[in-house]
């Protein structure tokens, strides 16, 4: 049975950092494949407006900001 343990620990001892390699692998993220499009809101949220294009918000007419999107 000891012999069976001891196995079991050996095992246990070289799948475990496998198993967390594994997930590391995962959690590494690639590169969206869709294009990044630019989006414009105002600095000051005071509108959800969201533009494609640089302007100026049209509440308070501030110059909008870009969003970046991660
Ligand atoms: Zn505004």
């Amino acid at each position: 049975m000891k012999k069976y343990t001891l196995l079991f620990l050996i095992i246990g001892a070289i799948s475990l950092p496998s198993l967390i390699a594994c997930g590391g692998d995962e959690i590494k993220t690639d590169a969206p494949a869709e294009i990044a499009k630019e989006q414009y809101r105002c600095p000051m949220k005071c509108t959800e407006e969201i533009l494609d294009k640089v302007g100026a918000c049209s509440v308070c007419g501030m110059e909008l900001e870009k969003i970046t999107k991660s």
